[in-house]
């Protein structure tokens, strides 16, 4: 083990240092809007390598070339930086193809038809994991590192996401340890959900490169398998995730999925910085996906917009609160409990709207209550970015009921439009969403704390009866939520120190 590899997961003092600034920042994730999103991962990925961009860093973003990639919309051009990537036995050869949307920043895609040319992301045609995912995101690591060594330039930081790139720290801590290019490059990992670690059955071991003493708990082996989070949380000079209650959680047993002992292992390392959202993006004073814009002062346009989303979905009239739900079907959502409830919702006089799809059973269960609700639910599964943007602008009430929530978007997407947001005090949810106070008229939503279908059933009757009875007091609500700055400025500060910080501890 060399001197670098022992000093991986020990204590040192974590104050920023004073010295240089990184410059040259590299940011890796398996998606990254608009060019591939399948979740929240996506919306950080393409705003905070912007945010960083335009406060003078200089960043270079890398992510896999998928077959949903339109080259030609997004202008990715035929000429790009070949490179080979040993596999097990065999030699992958790839291709990075790069460009540059905006001011300070490139975007690197990872070309190789074997690995990305299928139509999912990282799920088959059944939502099944593909089965070699570990191999694909174990090239895509290599891959980065193989380009950003072609490319001359060393970067003071690699600001690595999720598993599909945990691989990322640990390559430079072993395979890549000695190489000069990376001596001065820190490594920061943001975990954007414990409950997705990338565990792989140990057979696919000689796949990643690394060597066999390296499976142990100690290192990348979790209760028998191979962990790619893990191996990002072993070897990253600093560790981030999404929210400081979320930073919190995930150092106990229920939130840490198994890796909280690591994590607490590690806390001089670990930071909570609370995702931004793009407000390029999502902006009703500007966003062209919605019928009519408004702002906080000038509402009228929220009210055409609630109009026109009624009619598209062709929803009973009515003049109670239209609820909403834009999210992933999937563990962890509280999709479960909505749907226990969402009946005696409906009973006293809310209307409903979902966007969402993942779990089949789920799905199922959703669409049959809307098509029993005569017409006061409205079910769409699937996909669709433009209709979460006319969703977000016509509802008064998003609902985001989640056992844990690492950060949630939605709810602070809701805020920007007007909508109050429901939520349970988990994660970044507690941090975003403060009960609103009849008395005093503080918050900018509803919040509540048990994870059961009486507590959400009730704080949403709350929610309801508070949007009949007192709609001026609703209004200056949704107003001042509406004023928040929950725009990626103050995270991208903290980002920046982080940086620092992490090229610091790795001189
Ligand atoms: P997560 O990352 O766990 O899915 P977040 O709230 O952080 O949850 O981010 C979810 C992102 O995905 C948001 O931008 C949300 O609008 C979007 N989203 C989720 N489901 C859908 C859907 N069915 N159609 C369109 N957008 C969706």
């Amino acid at each position: 083990m060399s001197k670098k590899e022992k000093t991986a997961g020990t204590k040192k003092a974590t104050k920023p240092g004073k010295s240089k600034k990184p410059t040259e920042v590299v940011i890796v994730s398996s998606e990254a809007w608009p060019w591939v999103k399948t979740g929240g991962l996506a919306d950080v990925a393409g705003a905070l390598p912007r945010a960083m961009a335009q406060a003078g860093s200089k960043v270079r973003l890398f992510i896999p070339l998928y077959k949903s990639i339109d080259r030609k919309k997004f202008k990715i051009p035929a000429k790009g930086v070949k490179f080979s990537v040993p596999v097990s036995a065999r030699i992958m050869e790839g291709s990075a193809y790069m460009i540059r949307p905006s001011k300070g920043l490139e975007v690197w895609f990872i070309e190789q038809e074997h690995y990305f040319g299928r139509d999912g992301v990282y799920l088959d045609h059944a939502g099944h994991d593909y089965p070699d995912n570990l191999e694909r995101f174990a090239f895509f690591c290599r891959a980065v590192l193989e380009t950003l060594l072609a490319s001359g330039r060393p970067p003071d930081v690699i600001h690595c996401n999720d598993w599909q790139t945990g691989l990322i720290p640990a390559y430079l801590k072993t395979i890549y340890v000695g190489v000069p290019f990376f001596d001065k490059t820190g490594s920061l990992i943001t975990i954007h959900n414990m409950g997705y670690q990338g565990r792989f059955h140990p057979s696919q071991w000689h796949l990643l490169g690394i060597s066999w003493d390296h499976f142990h708990p100690g290192g990348l082996e979790s209760y028998g398998h191979i962990n790619l989070l893990k191996a990002g949380l072993i070897f990253a000079d600093i560790i981030t995730t999404v929210s400081p209650t979320y930073a919190k959680e995930i150092m106990e047993p229920d939130g840490g999925f198994g890796l909280d002992g690591l994590l607490r292992h590690r806390a001089d390392r670990v930071h909570g910085v609370l995702n931004g959202i793009d407000m390029d993006e999502w902006n009703p004073a500007t966003d062209k996906l919605i019928q009519s814009r408004f702002n906080h002062k000038e509402m009228k346009g929220k009210a055409e917009c609630k109009a026109a989303l009624c009619e598209e979905l062709n929803l009973a009239p009515g003049d109670g609160p239209l609820l909403a739900v834009v999210s992933r079907l999937a563990d962890g959502k509280g999709m479960e409990l909505l749907a226990g409830c969402l009946k005696s919702i409906l009973a006293k006089g809310g209307r409903f709207v979902l966007l969402g799809s993942g779990d089949k059973e789920l799905e199922r269960r959703f669409l049959k209550i809307a098509s029993s609700s005569g017409a006061r639910a409205s079910v769409t599964i699937g996909y669709d970015e433009r209709f979460s943007h006319r969703i977000q602008a016509g509802a008064d009430i998003l609902l985001v009921p989640s056992r844990y929530e690492p950060c949630g978007l939605t709810q602070m997407y809701a805020l920007a439009y007007g909508t109050a947001p429901l939520v349970r005090a988990t994660g970044g949810l507690n941090d975003t969403v403060r009960q609103f106070d009849l008395t005093t008229e503080e918050g900018n939503g509803f919040k509540y704390e048990e994870y059961s279908e009486a507590a959400l059933l009730s704080k949403s009757l709350e929610a309801m009866e508070f949007y009949l009875a007192k709609r001026e007091k609703w209004n200056k609500m949704v107003r001042m939520g509406m004023q928040e700055d929950n725009s990626w400025i103050h995270s991208a500060k903290m980002y920046h120190k982080l940086y620092r910080l992490a090229a610091d501890l790795s001189d």
